[in-house]
């Protein structure tokens, strides 16, 4: 089938109008076309032999369609983990995106006072709403959590450097971010205390000089340690915290509003509102971990220290943009009134294995016939995002053996259908985990598997 150019001179090697012409119209702006046939016909020209135009028009169309893939789109989260970094985090309550949706297209009060008809504060309602359910005298919202670090470190340690924090909670969040590293790029020093496994109150006591800033305690939230181990209270660290008079401050990553233990976790993740009220002076935690809402790091405490990050000049730098105020104030909202049903991260914890089996059930008699091995498995999926890493979530698996191809070919062709489905590979199966997908999904994915398993069969044949 290929053309027989055994050693091709540059002069075969065709136009870019040529293969415009071959490629035809596609969903991609042709700027990006005409660059990425440029580039692959630069190659070309540096080739000793070149290659046969079928071979370059081919590579060209890899370009393409690996360009089409990178494209911020939805995808179907077969992995089971609630809060997936990779997919987004959590996915937002269908009433936050039609929010966003309205103030993105129009203009809003963002920083106008509609009673006074002046310039007002941005973000006033927000605000109110949570710390409302911080239950805290006031709060107040950033880009993400870590930028909260960063503003409080920048705040807190400009007398006095040091930053007083536990060996045991030097955590990695992701990423390859650190959290000893953000405080350190902030400009702060640390003074670690105690052993990785065990730190006392005497510890912090006996660290605490006149270098430091504050106590920071961060919520371990993405391993957990057992055994041989220990570290105060939080209402221990308030208590010194207040005697030697610095702030004590709490990330707490996650921000779960409600109790975890209540939605069948067997960990119980500490809420904002409970580390305000054993003395923590301010916390910081992510907007679209277990709060369900879009990207941003919210800080809830102390109304002095709330207002004084507010003033400091790096707020300005990150501050959120109308479209994430628009989407927390809702999720907000949400929260303060029916949060169990229409917040999706929360909801999609709250689905029973029953509810789930009857799905698979009814999905699996629509794959009878295919040349695949189906059956309904267990899974063990867990909330993520550096939320609840002891709680495995029973769950519900499609489990997928192709005969024809391998299991891996089987799990790159899901993710190139449209929408792409990620599903996980486990125990020389394909899993899909019916929990994180969307009952209005299961269609979606049955075709997705059909078209998989017909693909294979022309394939190997
Ligand atoms: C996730 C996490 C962060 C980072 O939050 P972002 O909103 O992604 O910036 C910080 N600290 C802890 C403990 C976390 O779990």
């Amino acid at each position: 089938m290929h053309d027989k150019i055994k050693s091709g001179t540059r002069r075969q090697i065709p136009a870019v109008n040529t293969l415009l012409e071959s490629i035809g119209e596609t969903d991609l702006p042709r700027p990006f076309i005409v660059d990425i046939i440029r580039r692959e016909l630069k190659v070309e020209r540096g080739r000793r032999k070149v290659s046969a135009p079928a071979i370059i028009l081919q590579r060209i169309q890899d370009r393409i369609g690996a360009l089409r893939r990178s494209r911020l789109q939805t995808v179907i989260n077969g992995t089971g983990i609630v809060i997936h970094t990779n997919l987004g985090r959590a996915p937002l309550a269908p009433e936050a995106a039609e929010m966003l949706r309205q103030i993105a297209s129009s203009y809003a009060n963002l920083e106008q006072d509609l009673v006074t008809g002046t310039r007002g504060p941005r973000a006033g309602y927000v605000e109110q709403a949570l710390s409302l359910l911080c239950r805290s005298e006031a709060a107040t919202v950033v880009n993400n959590c870590a930028a909260a670090l960063l503003l409080i470190v920048h705040h807190f340690t400009r007398q006095k450097p040091e930053i007083v924090i536990s060996r045991g909670e030097m955590v990695q969040i992701g990423g390859g971010f650190r959290i000893g590293e953000i405080l350190e790029s902030a400009g702060a020093s640390l003074r670690e205390v105690g052993a990785t496994n065990k730190t006392t109150i005497a510890d912090y006591a006996k660290a605490i000089g006149p270098q430091a800033g504050f106590i920071l305690k961060v919520h371990r939230s993405n391993f957990f340690m057992s055994g041989f181990v220990e570290s105060p209270v939080p209402a221990d660290l308030a208590a010194l915290a207040r005697k030697k008079r610095i702030p004590f401050i709490q990330d707490l990553g996650s921000g779960a509003m409600f109790d975890t233990r209540k939605e069948g976790l067997e960990e119980h993740e500490p809420t904002p509102a409970e580390a305000i009220n054993e003395g923590t002076d301010l916390v910081c935690f992510s907007g679209d971990k277990l709060f369900g809402g879009p990207q941003a790091g919210i800080i809830a405490g102390k109304k002095r220290f709330v207002e004084a990050l507010k003033r400091e000049p790096l707020f300005r730098a990150l501050r959120c943009d109308k479209l994430v105020l628009a989407a927390l104030q809702t999720t907000a909202d949400l929260h303060l009134t029916d949060s169990e049903t229409k917040l999706p991260a929360r909801a999609l914890l709250r689905i029973t294995k029953d509810e789930l089996r009857g799905r698979a059930a009814a999905m699996l008699v629509r794959l009878r016939g295919l040349p695949l091995q189906i059956t309904i498995g267990r899974g063990s999926g867990n909330v993520g995002g550096g939320s609840l890493p002891q709680s495995a979530i029973p769950s519900v698996t499609l489990d997928i053996v192709p005969e024809v191809s391998s299991i891996r070919d089987f799990a790159a062709k899901l993710r190139s259908f449209s929408p792409p489905i990620i599903a996980y590979i486990a125990g020389g199966a394909v899993k899909l985990d019916l929990r994180t997908i969307f009952p209005t999904q299961d269609d979606i994915v049955v075709d997705a598997i059909r078209e998989a398993s017909a693909d294979a069969t022309v394939t190997s044949t």
